[in-house]
């Protein structure tokens, strides 16, 4: 059985561990590869391997450090079949799902190669007589990235292109379930240049997660995951006097208006819903179809999921995958067998869901019960909720009394409806018909509510300020022919 290594020190190093975690081909249900779960003893190689390589690389000057980025941006370029086939293998998302990951990914390399801009501090000449104020971005030193299985390129690229142009060293900790493609992007920072022990790959679980947690040296955690985990790594990560910024779960919503279009509304929420088998952060799970456009939109999206064609990654026309594993894939069924709403379209029913592989056809509920679990939790599967209300202030009041606020979408032809709702809004990120509003990289990502525990939203400016913390130096070179004692607090006039 392949085993999956770690990364330290600029090369594949093989776990020592005795656990072993089974890597899934989701589409034929098989074991393919299995991860070594990294111990806390690797955990700790991995981490003093780049504190040891990083004060070279926090010296190496911007324009060299942003050479990397660039140099990495156009090896990514080049290897976006090899990355996207590689991370559908162990995923399960179709090819071209998986290009679009990729793509997405790499406008974060494009963005950190700007570092030597962004990186600019303010300076302020002449702030009191003869005193100028300057500030620097420095880096932490050694920082940590936890991420998820649904998006295992993009999500540490979030992360880590960020975090090293700016000088820190790295350590990645993937998901277990989908391991290998952070292997392929380790190999090609190298290739673009990264001193080796800058960036460095732990391989495994909770225990390896608990001792970045504990491990001094790191100075900051970027974390990506459900909920629970994400609140329970922001806790103790803070309380062990770290800098976390920690993305959970989400239930988006997609509003509809009645004066929407449609046809166009449909295409958006079937595309939103069921994109990467419904497992993003950002699918829309809950269409809220507002006064009288319900029947006729829930019609729509019934015909719409009728033509979806659900098959491995390998099936050049499939448009939908298989869930990560054969547990996700019962729970998400499970829901089906439960009250609290109507099933109009039911995915249990398709004779691909009976297998061989973890799929499950999309699923619509209509008329669903806001108490129920069908609205309450995050399915992260095939399965798309429709909660009817009359008008659009029960609409607003559903959307921000929602436990989550990551992602939302308005549809409507109404120009000022849809900036009312931008202002009403209790979420981080908001489409105005636009059904996936993940921002480009010169933004930033993030929810609000249990979507986000911390301050700085990921990658973009957000990112590079959560990598960096800020030193404000006060200067003054003073003739020696005017100095004096004062015991006055410093003044500027
Ligand atoms: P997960 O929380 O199970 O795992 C995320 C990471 O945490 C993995 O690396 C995993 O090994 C580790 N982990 C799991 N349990 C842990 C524990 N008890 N202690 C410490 N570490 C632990 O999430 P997942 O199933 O891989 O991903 C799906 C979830 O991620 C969904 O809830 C989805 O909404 C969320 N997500 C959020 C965003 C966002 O930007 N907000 C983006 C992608 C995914």
């Amino acid at each position: 059985m392949r085993q999956v290594p770690h990364w330290i020190g600029g090369r594949e190093v093989a776990g020592t561990g005795s656990r072993r975690l089974p890597v899934f081909d989701p589409a034929t249900g098989e074991v393919q590869a299995e991860v070594v779960a990294a111990t806390t003893e690797e955990v700790r190689t991995a981490v003093r391997t780049a504190l040891a390589a990083q004060p070279d690389w926090r010296a190496a000057s911007l324009s060299r450090r942003a050479e990397v980025m660039f140099r990495f941006r156009d090896l990514v370029d080049g290897h976006r079949k090899e990355i996207a086939s590689l991370l559908s293998s162990e995923h399960g998302k179709t090819i071209a799902d998986a290009s679009g990951e990729v793509a997405r990914g790499l406008e974060n390399a494009e963005f950190a190669a700007g570092a030597p801009h962004l990186l600019k501090g303010g300076y302020s000449e002449q702030a009191a007589g003869g005193v100028d104020v300057y500030s620097i971005q420095q880096p932490l030193g050694v920082v940590a990235g936890i991420t998820p299985f649904n998006f295992p390129a993009m999500v540490p690229m979030w992360m880590f292109c960020n975090a090293l142009v700016a000088g820190n060293g790295f350590v990645l900790k993937p998901s277990e379930k989908d391991p290998s493609v952070s292997l392929l992007l380790a190999d090609l920072l190298r290739r673009a240049g990264l001193p080796d022990g800058i960036f460095n790959v732990i391989q495994g679980d909770k225990e390896a997660v608990d001792a970045l947690l504990a491990d001094p040296d790191v100075k900051a955690i970027s974390f990506v995951g459900s909920t629970p985990v994400a609140q329970s790594i922001y806790e103790t990560g803070t309380r062990n006097g770290k800098r976390v910024q920690a993305l959970g779960g989400a239930k988006n919503h997609m509003v509809v208006l009645p004066d929407a279009d449609v046809p166009a509304a449909a295409d958006a929420a079937v595309s939103a819903g069921f994109g990467s088998a419904g497992e993003r952060c950002m699918a829309v799970s809950v269409v809220v179809a507002v006064g009288s456009v319900g029947d006729k939109l829930v019609e729509e999206i019934a015909t719409r999921i009728g033509r979806i064609k659900v098959g491995a990654a390998s099936d050049p026309d499939a448009e939908m995958g298989p869930l990560i594993s054969q547990q996700h894939r019962d729970k998400v069924r499970s829901y089906l067998d439960g009250d609290g709403g109507e099933v109009v379209v039911d995915g249990r029913t398709a004779a691909i869901s009976d297998g061989p592989g973890f799929f499950l056809a999309p699923s619509l509920v209509d008329k669903v019960d806001t108490g129920s679990p069908y609205y309450q939790d995050e399915i992260f599967g095939p399965v798309l909720s429709v909660v009817r209300v009359d008008t659009y202030d029960e609409a607003v009041q559903l959307v921000n009394d929602n436990q989550w606020g990551n992602g939302t979408a308005i549809f409507t032809r109404d120009g000022g409806a849809a900036r009312r709702y931008q202002y009403d809004v209790e979420c981080g990120m908001v489409g105005v018909n636009v059904p996936i509003p993940v921002p480009v990289a010169y933004y930033s990502f993030g929810g609000w509510k249990a979507s986000l525990f911390g301050d700085l939203h990921m990658y973009g400016p957000d990112g590079l300020r959560f990598y960096t913390r800020t030193k404000v130096v006060t200067s003054r070179w003073p003739d020696p022919a005017t100095s004096e004692v004062d015991l006055g607090f410093p003044k500027v006039r």
